[in-house]
């Protein structure tokens, strides 16, 4: 997955969104060797231009947290776990330049941006944190910052788990009943298939997105093959990268 999106309310900057796959190799530390990580993540930034030294990446612990970073946070996280940005499942950013990062293995990567390109976030959402309220801290934060108005503001959901294959159990699914959502899953006999994307997509209208300004990948990390999963790989599993940044239009 891969978009460039040129804004026509800022002709200076350009959207860079994207997604890296399996045969971009593991991106994460806590999943392997950190040299192969910081080579696979050099060569995919490589390829839009971006360097790894302007990345800002979180320490994940599948929370809610969403944290405004500026180019004083340059470079956490991108070449090692343990100065990334600590217990922070998303960021926001309007320093244009910066890349932000999460990585995912199943859970969903959330991007969101406003048309006149002034800040760009991003937030890792698996079922706790979509649960916990990590995408409404996330649009409630970029609203702070962009003085409560949502109507110029998109959000893209990338690859992650398809309702295909995300049986959960019925207290997970009891969950998301108690948040007020319905229409999120389906039943095959006793398996309940949830949909993670549709639940994003729920909250972040439910926050004030308009309906057409959010968009959603419908390839599936397990059953698509093209992304690492979780589910798919087990022990074995590593994990994508998935970045928002704005740059300049040289
Ligand atoms: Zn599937």
């Amino acid at each position: 997955m891969f978009e460039l999106i040129q804004s026509q309310k800022n002709s200076s900057l350009k959207l860079i969104i994207a997604q890296s796959q399996i045969v971009d190799g593991n991106m994460s530390f806590a999943r392997g060797d950190a040299d192969e990580v910081i080579k696979n993540r050099n060569m995919f930034l490589g390829r839009y231009g971006l360097k790894l030294e302007n990345l800002i990446a979180p320490h994940l612990v599948h929370g809610n947290n969403c944290e405004l970073v500026d180019s004083s946070s340059k470079s956490r996280g991108a070449y090692t776990l343990d100065d990334a940005i600590p217990d922070t499942d998303a960021l926001i950013t309007d320093d244009p330049g910066l890349t932000l990062a999460v990585t995912t293995a199943d859970c969903l990567p959330v991007f969101i941006w406003d048309e006149e390109l002034t800040r760009v976030g991003i937030a890792h959402a698996g079922w706790k944190g979509l649960a916990d309220g990590v995408l409404k801290k996330t649009v409630r934060k970029l609203k702070d910052v962009h003085d409560g108005n949502l109507y110029n503001v998109h959000a893209h959901i990338g690859v992650g788990i398809g309702k295909c294959c995300y049986t959960v159990d019925t207290d997970r699914l009891k969950r998301f009943f108690g948040l007020g959502l319905c229409h999120i899953h389906d039943r095959e006999g006793e398996a309940v298939h949830l949909d993670l994307k549709e639940i994003a997509r729920l909250q972040m209208k439910r926050e004030g997105l308009r309906e057409e300004n959010i968009t959603i990948e419908d390839e599936c990390t397990k059953c698509g093959g093209n992304y690492p999963s979780f589910r798919r790989m087990g022990d074995e599993f590593f994990t994508d990268i998935a970045i928002i940044t704005l740059q300049e239009i040289e």
